[in-house]
């Protein structure tokens, strides 16, 4: 459960008071804990993704509610380009964008099904090339911005059976890269976040199939196949990656752009 902080004086953290941050892919996952953390340090938030039903509504405003902040529910598919430049058109105000939507399909490079090679390719890459287009004239406009790609571990290395998405990740890694180098001179800055396993609705699904195909147990999957690259053989939180995008907005972080902040528990390290 995500809890609200406060720091030793009992102050709300408002680093980000002002600021509009739009996440997409933000109902579940970390993008969801990246909404939260963003809202408890002040910014108000847009939140996506490409349902539109009640609960996606409701989740906005209890986001809202919990943090004093303001929250809206934006639909937007981010396999589709034009739906992305909507989505920052219809935010109004992008400070800061965190390009956090994605999918995964695991099977070997000769049995990949195209439709899922371009699906993945279209959420995870092409969609942040599309929001980054349409929100780098809000932030010039606003005189500040924010890029912040949600990579992966898979963005630094590979791991088999999962091209589409290890090709994606590498894309928006160099990507995140020549954002920061058109914007050098700007107050905007593009970072890469590269997270190792978290235990999130996309992990959860990869589960029951890797237990049929090693013969294991849930706990086995998670131990011996999952966490076995992660050195501190602990997931990630999602309250962890959003600390870290609100990091990377902060003053503190004004000069750090082109760059990759591993949460992997040492996994890159090896
Ligand atoms: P998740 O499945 O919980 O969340 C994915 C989010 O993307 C959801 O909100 C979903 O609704 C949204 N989404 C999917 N297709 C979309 C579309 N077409 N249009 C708009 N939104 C769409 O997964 P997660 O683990 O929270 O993943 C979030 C990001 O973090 C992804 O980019 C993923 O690659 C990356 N990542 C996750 C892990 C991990 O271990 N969980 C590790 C490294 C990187």
């Amino acid at each position: 459960m995500l809890q609200d902080s406060m720091n030793s004086q009992g102050d709300r953290d408002m680093t980000l008071k002002g600021k509009t941050a739009v996440i997409t892919g933000s109902n579940s996952g970390i993008g969801l804990g990246i909404a939260h953390e963003m809202a408890k340090a002040g910014a108000d938030v847009v939140i996506n993704s490409f349902t539109d039903r009640d609960e996606d509504h409701a989740l906005a405003k209890e986001i809202a509610e919990q943090h004093g902040v303001t929250v809206r529910y934006i639909k937007a598919d981010m396999s589709k380009g034009d739906e992305c430049r909507a989505l920052i058109e219809k935010a109004g105000a992008c400070d800061i964008l965190v390009n956090n939507a994605g999918i995964q399909h695991v099977a070997p490079i000769d049995e990949f099904p195209v439709e899922k090679w371009d699906a993945i390719i279209a959420i995870n890459l092409s969609s942040a090339y599309h929001t980054t287009a349409a929100a780098l004239p809000l932030m010039r406009k606003a005189g500040w911005g924010r890029v912040v790609n949600i990579a992966s571990a898979h963005g630094l290395t590979a791991s088999p059976y999962k091209s589409a998405y290890v090709a994606a990740k590498h894309g928006i890694v160099g990507m995140t890269k020549v954002v920061a180098l058109e914007t050098a001179k700007e107050p905007i800055t593009a970072n890469a976040i590269c997270p190792g396993y978290v235990l999130t609705p996309l992990v959860e699904a990869q589960i029951p199939d890797t237990m049929e195909k090693y013969g294991m147990g849930r706990e086995e999957v998670i131990e011996k196949v999952m966490l076995e690259r992660q050195p501190s053989k602990e997931f990630a939180t999602v309250e962890q990656l959003g600390g870290t995008a609100v990091f990377l907005c902060s003053d503190a972080a004004s000069q750090i752009t082109g760059t990759t902040i591993s949460v992997d528990g040492g996994w890159t390290a090896l």
